[in-house]
């Protein structure tokens, strides 16, 4: 039996213990209060609940500092992303490379899981199993871009479906975007999707020119668009939201996870997406780091409140924490996101300067907060700054990918 302990050991969002103990094997076994002194610690010591982003691409790590060329969505993805997918589909273990730095900083920002859309998943699934972190995987399907038609995306997914085992892995089907999918095969990816009882990862109205699209070239709305295809009748994350206001009656069914990306948006030059909307139509919104310049999901936390604080009364500085956490977790089918009895061991060990006493999560978010240890349905998968299953330590890999990065753009260079 494991046991951590701390000055806060944080329930949920809302709700922490002072100075107590979660003792746990695979599952939460306990938690109680001490009376006595916990022993020495650098700074005070919070325990929480590990976080889930819900939208990810992990082999963009190596490029992620690309998004602040000052490009909009459709120029960095000419400019940055095609090139690079199509080296990393000519050499897939890069993939697998850049999923362990991407998940090393996922871990160290106290991110337990992710729900990844990206080529080579296969690799990023061999990254999660040698990692010990939970995910979510899906392929992005399209009809344009790195693959020769939908259809070879598609057996790449489904792929997917025969390779993975491990129980904290699922798998979900990624009708990549309608600008890069018709609606015919879109709604042939969901029906598959509804048949095999499978999820949907998708990215919808990120940009105005979604929408545009949609009109010009099959008269369609966005709501039309979202009924024409069945997203009512699965479980689907849909990354960004920005433009989808119109369809907000539907995105409140319980069925749909909105990932909002705020860091992504900005940089992109995406627009502001409606989330206090989303929020007052009880609506499943989540945090997704898309692609940013770190992998830190506390900078998207702290984005998120100044993205979407009014100028009104004192904003919620639990409610990002709650979005990543509770909704999250619940949302994609992981457990509560809270830490109970009987509830997998996703724990967060965190260190905290100069904490003066009152709002532990408020702390972890936007003060100077460190995480020592996370745990993984009870396994330590990090350390010190340190996977801790990894065959190669984090220097190597990274030794690894510099050298890949080096060939793709001396490749580029030459063009
Ligand atoms: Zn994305």
């Amino acid at each position: 039996m494991n046991e951590v302990c701390g000055d806060y050991v944080v329930i949920n969002p809302y709700v922490w213990l002072s100075k107590a103990c979660v003792r746990f094997n695979t599952k939460i076994k306990e938690i109680y209060v001490v009376s006595g002194d916990l022993g020495e610690s650098d700074g005070v010591r919070i325990v929480t609940h590990g976080m889930a982003t819900t939208h990810t691409h992990l082999g963009l790590y190596p490029i992620r500092n690309t998004v602040v060329s000052g490009l909009n969505l459709d120029e960095w993805v000419r400019n940055f992303v095609w090139g690079w997918e199509r080296f990393l589909r000519e050499n897939p273990e890069v993939s697998y490379y850049a999923s362990l730095l991407a998940i090393r900083e996922l871990l160290s920002s106290g991110v337990t899981i992710f729900a990844d859309m990206h080529v080579n998943e296969d690799m990023v699934y061999e990254a999660v199993l040698e990692s010990g972190i939970k995910a979510d995987l899906s392929t992005p399907i399209m009809g344009l871009g790195v693959y020769e038609n939908y259809e070879e995306a598609l057996e790449e997914n489904l792929r997917l479906l025969k390779i993975v085992s491990e129980p904290r892995v699922k798998v979900r089907l990624g009708p990549c975007t309608p600008r890069l999918l018709s609606p015919a095969a879109f709604r042939e990816v969901v029906e598959l999707a509804r048949e095999r009882g499978l999820g949907i990862h998708t990215h919808l109205a990120e940009v105005f020119e979604d929408l545009a699209w949609l009109k010009s070239k099959y008269s369609m709305t966005l709501r039309d668009f979202i009924k024409f295809v069945g997203l009512m009748e699965v479980n689907a994350i849909i990354a960004h939201a920005v433009w989808a206001e119109e369809a907000i009656d539907l995105l409140l069914a319980s069925n749909f996870i909105i990932s909002h990306a705020p860091r992504s948006n900005v940089l992109l030059g995406d627009g502001r997406a409606p989330i206090k909307s989303y929020l007052k139509n009880q609506s499943n919104v989540t945090i997704g780091i898309d692609v940013a310049p770190t992998y830190d999901i506390r900078e998207d936390l702290r984005a998120y409140t100044l993205l979407h604080y009014e100028g009104e009364g004192i904003p919620d500085l639990q409610e990002a924490f709650r979005l990543t956490t509770t909704t999250a977790y619940v949302s994609m089918g992981f457990g509560k996101g809270e830490l109970v009895e009987g509830e997998e061991a996703d724990l967060v060990v965190w260190s905290v300067k100069d904490l003066l006493p009152g709002n532990p999560v408020a702390q972890i978010v936007w003060g100077n907060s460190f995480v020592e240890e996370v745990y993984v349905s009870g396994v330590l998968v990090f350390s010190n700054g340190e996977l801790t299953l990894t065959r190669k330590p984090s220097r190597e890999i990274r030794e690894v990918l510099n050298n890949y990065l080096s060939e793709f753009l001396s490749r580029q260079s030459s063009k």
